[in-house]
């Protein structure tokens, strides 16, 4: 659920878009509206390009669903970035001008995000939590600060001009083909450097990998998928603005409570007699409690069906006000001598009466018994709707609970 759907309108993707699906739909519309192409499309350039710089930018973006617009309050403008510069970055300059060989913008380059996924079950979601993740990533080399060696060591690879590739030229039939090779004499890196000069610690590479452990507070109410991002703590490399580490939380299934966003559904069983003439059954909640619930006399629960106890249930993601939480019924039937006649007899005098069969005018009746329906035809019976999704405590449908032991 996202408050305002704008940004992604202008883009003409749906808000559960991805990354690669938000990059897509601006590229095609900025190749369509940039300036030098559409002159006469006015603003649309600009328009398309904040909305893509606000949503690229993975905090920038959550900030936006939850509190839409004014939720990014003050970075509403370019954040200082030029829409003509965001198009570059992504695509190079001088795309449409005359034919500029320079391919990547000025300024260093932005490391790539990375993305974790943080378990965390619907408990810790309800109480909120700080939970630690431990994972490796590529800093600069302290010994060497990020030289590979002594200062001036390192050197430029000459057989590739340090792009740290070279072109081959292959024939293939009439065809001459450009093919991209790693430059063998620095191993695609494009520097050298003599093996005396060469750091001890990360052995020329400028980067060590290094354990790093983050504490990741999981806020009362978070959601399957919302993500906390760490700025600038992706991996570190020379020349690089390191990206960001990005932690996506993966909900994991309840064994007693389904969650509907804000609002809990938890599956009540309760016996007959408490159903019909009132008791009580208790739900353990998500924290140390137990909520005791009472079925008054006469309320009269019929299987299936839902009741409601008010604000108990998920705290709301910042609000921390209470979701709902839903009941729903299944009624236990009791497996007492239904053929003793007493029995009959005082069920006789408490039920209404049975219903009355119509007249069959001159048709043929034929009586007949039933037999329990076994596994496999209860399968049958049920047909797809045995696959449904609230099968999973092996219960099995109603047809299953037909049979006596
Ligand atoms: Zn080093
Ligand atoms: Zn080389």
């Amino acid at each position: 659920m996202v408050r305002e759907s704008k940004y992604y309108d202008v883009l003409g993707v749906s808000p559960d878009a991805s990354e690669s699906d938000l990059k897509k739909a601006y590229r095609k519309l900025a190749l369509k509206y940039h300036p030098d192409k559409n002159p006469e499309a006015g603003d649309k350039f600009k328009e398309i390009s904040h909305a893509y710089e606000i949503l690229s930018d993975s905090e920038k973006r959550q900030m936006y669903d939850q509190f839409g617009e004014e939720g990014l309050n003050g970075q509403g403008g370019m954040g200082g970035m030029d829409a003509e510069d965001l198009f570059s970055q992504l695509f190079g300059g001088g795309l449409f001008g005359g034919g500029g060989g320079r391919s990547r913008p000025s300024g260093p380059r932005r490391g790539k995000d990375m993305m974790h996924h943080l378990k965390v079950s619907l408990e810790d979601l309800y109480a909120g939590k700080t939970s630690k993740l431990a994972l490796q990533k590529s800093v600069i080399c302290s010994r060497c600060e990020g030289r590979g060696g002594k200062e001036g060591a390192m050197q430029t690879c000459r057989s590739c001009n340090g792009n740290g590739v070279r072109i081959i030229m292959r024939q293939m039939g009439p065809m001459v083909q450009q093919i991209q090779q790693p430059c063998t004499d620095c191993r695609g890196e494009g520097e050298v450097i003599s093996d005396k000069d060469r750091c001890k610690q990360c052995m020329g590479k400028k980067i060590i990998s290094e354990r790093k452990i983050l504490e990741v507070f999981i806020d009362k109410g978070m959601r399957d998928g919302q993500r906390i991002t760490f700025s600038g703590e992706g991996d570190q490399a020379p020349g690089i603005i390191p990206g960001d580490i990005i932690i996506a939380i993966d909900e994991k299934q309840h064994p007693r409570f389904q969650r509907k966003g804000d609002d809990l559904v938890y599956e009540a069983k309760i016996d007959l007699l408490t159903a019909l003439a009132g008791g009580q059954f208790a739900i353990p909640h998500l924290d140390e409690r137990v909520l005791l619930v009472s079925v008054l006399p006469g309320e009269a629960i019929k299987p299936d069906c839902i009741k409601v106890i008010p604000n108990e249930g998920m705290p709301t993601y910042r609000h921390h006000n209470h979701g709902h939480m839903f009941v729903k019924f299944s009624v236990e039937f009791p497996n007492p001598n239904w053929t003793d006649p007493e029995t009959i007899g005082k069920l006789d005098g408490i039920l209404p009466p049975r219903a009355q069969l119509p007249s069959f005018g001159d048709k043929q009746v034929d009586e007949v018994v039933m037999a329990d329906a076994d596994g496999y035809q209860t399968q049958r019976a049920q047909g797809s709707a045995y696959e449904d999704e609230d099968d999973e405590d092996g219960r099995g449908g109603p047809g299953v609970q037909c049979a006596q032991q």
